[in-house]
């Protein structure tokens, strides 16, 4: 685990956050890790984990939090919110914390609708999968992957 830096903590950042709506119960948090194991993806990315981030926001840790690529890999399905026993939305903390990453200058501009194109992608591919497995789909495994290709090669 790596160390703190406290003389680098914002002691406001907190505060900020906590103060846009949605996001009011973040000090709530007894950091009982039941968001991280409610997320589908922590379940594919290990460090992917709400509990520690709301924990380096507790703490000040602005840039850190900011410049990390964690922050972007939320598919804001809300389970984390839905399963918190303090009444912490992470799913709105989440949008928080992306809009202050893009105002500061740890994000470009275009990142939100890049990351709408790759959600849309992402439930596209679902749906001709299980379109596939329950034989409703004419699409062959080569057209569903060469549809994903398309669009990952529009991404960039
Ligand atoms: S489930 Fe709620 S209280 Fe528990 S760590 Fe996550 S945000 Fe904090
Ligand atoms: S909203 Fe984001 S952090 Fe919460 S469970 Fe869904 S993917 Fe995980």
């Amino acid at each position: 685990m790596s160390k703190i830096n406290i003389e680098r903590a914002d002691a406001n950042f907190k505060y900020e956050v906590a103060s846009h709506p949605g996001a009011e119960n973040i000090k709530k948090c007894f950091s009982c890790g039941t968001c991280t194991g409610a997320c589908p993806v922590f379940r594919v990315e290990s460090d992917y984990n709400p509990r520690k981030i709301i924990r380096q926001i507790l703490l000040g840790l602005r840039k850190e939090v900011l410049q990390s690529k964690e922050i972007w890999l939320c598919a804001r399905c809300y389970s984390c919110t839905a399963h918190c026993p303090q009444g912490v939305s992470f799913a709105d903390i989440i949008v928080v914390l992306r809009e202050m990453a893009i105002q500061e200058g740890y994000a470009p501009k275009n990142i939100l609708k890049k990351i709408d194109e790759i959600t849309d992608c992402a439930n596209e591919f679902r749906k001709d999968c299980i379109n596939r497995i329950t034989g409703n789909n004419s699409l062959s495994e080569h057209e569903i992957v060469s549809k994903v290709r398309t669009k990952v090669a529009g991404l960039r």
